[in-house]
């Protein structure tokens, strides 16, 4: 479906959330209702970048930093792989210590445990990008934030916008399915930034689209400032779904962290993706880009999704085309 900018604020702007049940029908008119998992390893919370809202901000020098070894990335993926995880996301914050050459032999090895492997390490250049798909990787997540370039500089001191994008659209070019997404609720941010957004996601061809509630971490700049309206995210995620059929869209973390039911909620309104965290719980818990993130195991998925006439994939990869 297309909606115009117009269009899509003025769904924003209501009271109305016949789009959620909209985008209910199309989630299982055009993906199903099999929930795919991707187990998530946050491999390094150490990171250059100064993300305002980010709890692994490198300004922040009250967390405690880590990095895990190649073999100790590989033990979690092999569990993960043991236990049924299809997928295995490799997260880090901007974290240079981890060369090509050492993660192209982390994919690899990681590959080999016939299990797709999704990136999500930040900007880096084409060669590098081509280096890792080459290595084996097959997605790769990088939200875009915000597509209001002013509101960017603001929340990403000495960063580039116009790099981000141009990772993107590397991505795109180098034939990763390719993931983006948004914050909801950055200080400052309108309904009219949301929506060009949904369009910018549109435009990309996104292939995977995650949308996240801004949550405040004590230890930033953003403390003070209230946290995004679930409602809103799910709405803007509702709408995403409905021009983008086809794509996987994952019910964030940050929307349970927000709200106890924030996954159930979003898996019914256009969502078909859940990301456990396969982190060890030493490092989970050093791993705070906001606080109270929450986890679940997949056997309270499994029981949870039941509750909703849904089940886990464990047949296929969940790539977008299948
Ligand atoms: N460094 C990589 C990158 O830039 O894509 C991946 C790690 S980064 C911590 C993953 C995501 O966490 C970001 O894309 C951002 O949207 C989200 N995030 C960070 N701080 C957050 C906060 N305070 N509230 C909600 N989401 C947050």
């Amino acid at each position: 479906m297309n909606l115009s900018k117009k269009e899509i604020i003025d769904i924003l702007k209501s009271d109305d959330t016949e789009i959620l049940k909209e985008a209910d029908k199309m989630r299982r008119q055009y993906v199903g209702d099999g929930v795919h998992l991707r187990g998530l390893i946050e491999f390094s919370n150490i990171c250059k970048r100064n993300c305002l809202y980010c709890g692994l901000q490198s300004q922040n020098k009250m967390v405690k930093r880590y990095r895990l070894t190649k073999s100790e990335i590989f033990d979690i993926a092999k569990n993960g792989a043991n236990d049924g995880f299809k997928t295995i996301v490799l997260q880090s914050g901007e974290d240079d210590f981890y060369t090509t050459d050492l993660l192209c032999s982390t994919i690899s090895d990681i590959k080999k445990l016939g299990v797709a492997v999704t990136l999500s390490i930040g900007e880096k250049s084409f060669d590098e990008y081509r280096a890792y798909k080459e290595a084996g990787a097959d997605r790769f997540l990088l939200r875009i934030e915000t597509t209001d370039e002013n509101l960017y500089m603001k929340m990403h001191p000495y960063a580039d916008f116009h790099n981000r994008k141009r990772c993107l659209s590397d991505l795109k070019k180098l034939g990763y399915e390719t993931g983006t997404g948004c914050l909801v609720g950055l200080p400052g941010q309108t309904l009219e930034s949301l929506a060009d957004d949904i369009l910018f996601f549109k435009e990309l061809n996104a292939d995977m689209i995650g949308i996240g509630p801004f949550i405040p971490h004590p230890q930033t700049p953003l403390k003070d400032e209230p946290h995004g309206n679930l409602d809103l995210a799910v709405k803007v995620m509702a709408i995403t779904r409905v021009m983008l059929a086809d794509i996987n869209i994952p019910a964030t973390t940050a929307m349970e962290s927000l709200r106890k039911d924030g996954r159930l909620l979003a898996l019914q309104s256009g969502a078909n993706v859940v990301m456990p965290n396969l982190t060890d719980e030493f490092h989970k818990k050093m791993y705070e880009i906001y606080p109270n993130k929450v986890s679940a195991t997949r056997q309270e998925l499994q029981e949870n999704l039941a509750k909703i006439g849904r089940y886990i994939v464990s047949d296929n990869w969940g790539f977008r085309f299948k």
